[in-house]
Protein backbone atom coordinates (compact mmCIF):
# COMPACT_ATOMS: atom_id res chain seq x y z
CA UNK A 1 0.00 0.00 0.00
CA UNK A 2 0.84 3.40 -0.70
CA UNK A 3 -0.37 6.46 1.24
CA UNK A 4 -0.34 10.21 0.92
CA UNK A 5 -0.71 12.38 3.30
CA UNK A 6 -1.41 15.98 2.18
CA UNK A 7 -0.84 18.81 4.59
CA UNK A 8 -3.45 21.20 5.25
CA UNK A 9 -3.20 22.02 8.55
CA UNK A 10 -1.91 25.53 8.52
CA UNK A 11 -3.53 28.97 8.37
CA UNK A 12 -1.11 30.14 6.13
CA UNK A 13 -0.25 33.81 8.09
CA UNK A 14 2.24 35.03 5.27
CA UNK A 15 -0.57 34.87 2.83
CA UNK A 16 -2.34 38.02 5.37
CA UNK A 17 -5.86 36.33 3.78
CA UNK A 18 -8.90 36.30 5.40
CA UNK A 19 -9.16 32.97 5.17
CA UNK A 20 -6.65 29.83 5.36
CA UNK A 21 -4.33 30.17 2.10
CA UNK A 22 -5.38 26.22 0.71
CA UNK A 23 -9.22 27.46 0.36
CA UNK A 24 -7.65 30.94 -1.95
CA UNK A 25 -8.98 30.57 -5.27
CA UNK A 26 -6.77 30.35 -8.25
CA UNK A 27 -9.11 30.67 -12.20
CA UNK A 28 -12.32 29.81 -9.91
CA UNK A 29 -11.02 26.89 -8.19
CA UNK A 30 -9.30 26.68 -4.31
CA UNK A 31 -5.57 25.89 -3.99
CA UNK A 32 -6.42 23.00 -2.16
CA UNK A 33 -8.53 21.18 -5.25
CA UNK A 34 -5.51 21.40 -7.39
CA UNK A 35 -3.45 19.26 -4.73
CA UNK A 36 -5.89 16.84 -3.83
CA UNK A 37 -6.65 16.28 -7.76
CA UNK A 38 -3.06 15.47 -8.92
CA UNK A 39 -2.81 12.17 -5.82
CA UNK A 40 -6.65 11.39 -7.09
CA UNK A 41 -5.79 10.82 -10.49
CA UNK A 42 -2.40 9.36 -9.81
CA UNK A 43 -2.91 4.97 -10.03
CA UNK A 44 0.04 4.35 -7.93
CA UNK A 45 -1.86 6.26 -4.77
CA UNK A 46 -3.67 3.89 -2.75
CA UNK A 47 -4.77 6.14 -0.26
CA UNK A 48 -5.37 9.47 0.91
CA UNK A 49 -4.42 11.16 4.42
CA UNK A 50 -6.04 14.36 4.49
CA UNK A 51 -4.76 16.83 7.80
CA UNK A 52 -6.81 19.77 8.55
CA UNK A 53 -7.20 22.18 11.10
CA UNK A 54 -10.06 20.94 13.51
CA UNK A 55 -12.12 24.09 13.01
CA UNK A 56 -12.01 23.91 8.84
CA UNK A 57 -13.01 20.18 8.24
CA UNK A 58 -16.86 20.64 7.94
CA UNK A 59 -16.00 24.08 5.42
CA UNK A 60 -13.35 21.91 3.54
CA UNK A 61 -15.63 18.53 3.51
CA UNK A 62 -18.42 21.21 2.01
CA UNK A 63 -16.67 23.34 -0.01
CA UNK A 64 -13.96 21.28 -1.33
CA UNK A 65 -14.89 17.38 -1.31
CA UNK A 66 -18.29 16.78 -1.94
CA UNK A 67 -18.40 20.33 -4.47
CA UNK A 68 -15.89 18.72 -6.81
CA UNK A 69 -16.64 15.04 -5.85
CA UNK A 70 -12.93 14.20 -4.19
CA UNK A 71 -12.20 11.15 -2.73
CA UNK A 72 -10.15 10.87 0.53
CA UNK A 73 -9.94 7.89 2.87
CA UNK A 74 -9.07 9.52 5.93
CA UNK A 75 -9.16 13.21 7.75
CA UNK A 76 -7.29 13.76 10.60
CA UNK A 77 -6.64 16.87 12.87
CA UNK A 78 -3.89 19.09 12.62
CA UNK A 79 -1.67 19.86 15.31
CA UNK A 80 0.34 23.08 16.86
CA UNK A 81 3.16 22.80 13.87
CA UNK A 82 3.47 21.46 11.03
CA UNK A 83 5.47 18.31 12.69
CA UNK A 84 2.32 17.93 14.68
CA UNK A 85 -0.03 17.90 11.80
CA UNK A 86 2.65 14.74 10.32
CA UNK A 87 2.69 12.97 13.54
CA UNK A 88 -1.10 13.05 14.01
CA UNK A 89 -1.40 11.77 10.16
CA UNK A 90 1.62 8.76 10.37
CA UNK A 91 -0.58 7.29 13.43
CA UNK A 92 -3.63 6.99 11.44
CA UNK A 93 -1.14 4.46 8.97
CA UNK A 94 -0.09 0.95 10.07
CA UNK A 95 0.69 -1.45 7.13
CA UNK A 96 1.91 0.59 4.37
CA UNK A 97 4.91 0.14 2.63
CA UNK A 98 5.36 3.76 1.51
CA UNK A 99 3.86 7.19 2.34
CA UNK A 100 4.44 10.63 0.52
CA UNK A 101 3.81 13.88 2.68
CA UNK A 102 2.92 16.41 0.56
CA UNK A 103 2.39 20.40 1.26
CA UNK A 104 -1.35 20.84 0.44
CA UNK A 105 0.26 24.41 -0.87
CA UNK A 106 1.65 22.91 -3.29
CA UNK A 107 -0.83 22.62 -6.52
CA UNK A 108 1.79 21.70 -9.40
CA UNK A 109 3.12 18.79 -8.13
CA UNK A 110 3.67 16.67 -12.04
CA UNK A 111 2.84 12.82 -11.82
CA UNK A 112 6.32 12.45 -12.91
CA UNK A 113 7.64 13.47 -9.28
CA UNK A 114 5.38 10.99 -7.37
CA UNK A 115 6.28 8.37 -9.52
CA UNK A 116 9.90 9.15 -8.95
CA UNK A 117 9.34 10.05 -5.03
CA UNK A 118 8.17 6.15 -4.87
CA UNK A 119 10.72 4.64 -7.08
CA UNK A 120 13.67 6.26 -5.21
CA UNK A 121 11.91 5.57 -1.69
CA UNK A 122 11.64 2.28 -2.40
CA UNK A 123 15.08 1.96 -3.20
CA UNK A 124 16.85 3.96 -1.15
CA UNK A 125 14.17 4.10 2.03
CA UNK A 126 14.14 8.39 2.16
CA UNK A 127 13.54 10.81 -0.83
CA UNK A 128 12.67 14.33 -1.66
CA UNK A 129 12.80 16.21 -4.70
CA UNK A 130 14.89 19.29 -5.07
CA UNK A 131 16.06 21.96 -7.43
CA UNK A 132 19.33 24.01 -7.33
CA UNK A 133 18.37 27.31 -6.17
CA UNK A 134 18.01 30.26 -8.69
CA UNK A 135 20.14 32.74 -6.23
CA UNK A 136 23.22 32.71 -4.86
CA UNK A 137 23.29 31.69 -1.32
CA UNK A 138 24.70 33.66 1.45
CA UNK A 139 25.32 32.46 5.51
CA UNK A 140 24.66 35.71 7.40
CA UNK A 141 25.59 36.50 10.61
CA UNK A 142 23.55 38.22 13.49
CA UNK A 143 24.29 41.59 12.51
CA UNK A 144 23.11 40.92 8.69
CA UNK A 145 26.60 40.47 7.24
CA UNK A 146 28.14 38.32 5.52
CA UNK A 147 29.71 35.23 6.45
CA UNK A 148 30.65 32.46 2.89
CA UNK A 149 29.32 31.15 -0.30
CA UNK A 150 28.47 27.93 -0.19
CA UNK A 151 29.11 26.51 -3.94
CA UNK A 152 25.71 26.86 -5.72
CA UNK A 153 26.28 23.32 -6.84
CA UNK A 154 26.18 21.96 -4.01
CA UNK A 155 22.79 23.35 -3.00
CA UNK A 156 19.47 22.32 -2.98
CA UNK A 157 15.55 24.11 -2.62
CA UNK A 158 13.60 20.74 -1.29
CA UNK A 159 10.55 20.44 -1.82
CA UNK A 160 7.61 17.92 -1.65
CA UNK A 161 6.36 15.28 -1.74
CA UNK A 162 9.05 13.45 0.73
CA UNK A 163 8.93 9.99 0.35
CA UNK A 164 9.57 7.09 3.26
CA UNK A 165 9.08 3.59 3.87
CA UNK A 166 6.76 4.35 6.76
CA UNK A 167 8.57 2.03 9.05
CA UNK A 168 11.32 4.59 8.93
CA UNK A 169 9.32 7.66 9.31
CA UNK A 170 7.31 6.52 12.14
CA UNK A 171 10.30 5.76 14.17
CA UNK A 172 11.91 8.75 13.32
CA UNK A 173 8.83 10.84 14.07
CA UNK A 174 8.49 9.37 17.43
CA UNK A 175 11.68 9.76 18.42
CA UNK A 176 11.68 13.89 17.32
CA UNK A 177 8.78 13.88 19.35
CA UNK A 178 10.76 12.49 22.49
CA UNK A 179 13.68 14.58 22.16
CA UNK A 180 11.72 17.50 21.44
CA UNK A 181 13.40 18.73 18.31
CA UNK A 182 12.23 21.40 16.10
CA UNK A 183 12.18 20.37 12.22
CA UNK A 184 10.71 22.16 9.30
CA UNK A 185 10.39 19.51 7.02
CA UNK A 186 10.45 15.51 7.32
CA UNK A 187 13.65 14.83 5.66
CA UNK A 188 15.24 16.59 8.58
CA UNK A 189 13.29 14.29 10.91
CA UNK A 190 15.08 11.06 9.15
CA UNK A 191 18.43 12.75 8.63
CA UNK A 192 18.71 13.53 12.52
CA UNK A 193 18.32 9.67 12.94
CA UNK A 194 21.19 8.84 10.23
CA UNK A 195 18.99 7.92 7.58
CA UNK A 196 20.08 9.12 4.05
CA UNK A 197 18.09 10.94 1.64
CA UNK A 198 17.97 10.45 -2.28
CA UNK A 199 17.67 13.50 -3.78
CA UNK A 200 15.88 14.01 -7.29
CA UNK A 201 15.28 16.53 -9.59
CA UNK A 202 12.35 18.26 -8.68
CA UNK A 203 10.66 21.09 -10.87
CA UNK A 204 10.53 25.01 -10.77
CA UNK A 205 7.10 25.01 -11.00
CA UNK A 206 6.21 22.72 -8.12
CA UNK A 207 5.71 26.14 -6.14
CA UNK A 208 4.98 26.32 -2.46
CA UNK A 209 1.65 29.19 -2.51
CA UNK A 210 3.22 31.24 0.52
CA UNK A 211 3.24 34.63 -0.27
CA UNK A 212 0.72 36.88 -2.60
CA UNK A 213 3.43 37.43 -5.23
CA UNK A 214 3.00 33.32 -5.31
CA UNK A 215 -0.86 33.37 -6.69
CA UNK A 216 0.19 35.62 -9.93
CA UNK A 217 2.72 32.78 -10.71
CA UNK A 218 -0.24 30.72 -9.74
CA UNK A 219 -2.29 32.43 -11.95
CA UNK A 220 -0.83 31.46 -14.97
CA UNK A 221 0.59 27.90 -14.03
CA UNK A 222 -3.27 26.74 -13.86
O1 LIG B 1 3.93 26.90 6.96
P1 LIG B 1 4.43 26.11 5.81
O2 LIG B 1 4.23 26.85 4.50
O3 LIG B 1 5.77 25.51 5.95
O4 LIG B 1 3.42 24.88 5.72
C1 LIG B 1 3.61 23.83 4.81
C2 LIG B 1 2.39 22.95 4.80
O5 LIG B 1 2.19 22.40 6.09
C3 LIG B 1 1.12 23.72 4.42
O6 LIG B 1 0.43 22.97 3.43
C4 LIG B 1 0.35 23.81 5.72
O7 LIG B 1 -1.05 23.77 5.59
C5 LIG B 1 0.84 22.59 6.50
N1 LIG B 1 0.78 22.77 7.97
C6 LIG B 1 0.06 21.84 8.72
N2 LIG B 1 -0.05 22.01 10.10
C7 LIG B 1 0.52 23.08 10.71
C8 LIG B 1 1.26 24.01 9.95
C9 LIG B 1 1.37 23.83 8.57
O8 LIG B 1 -0.47 20.86 8.17
N3 LIG B 1 0.37 23.22 12.04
Amino acid sequence: MISAIILAGGKGKRMGAKVSKQYIEVKGKPILYYTLEKFAACKDIDKIVLVLPKDEIEYCTKEILNKYSLKVDIIVEGGKERQDSVFNALNKLEDDEIVLIHDGARPFVSERIIKDGIKYAKLYGSAAPGVTPKDTIKIKDKNNFSISTPDRNELVAIQTPQVFKLDIIKKCHKKVKEDKLTVTDDTMVVENYNNKVYLFEGDYTNIKVTTPEDLILAEKLV
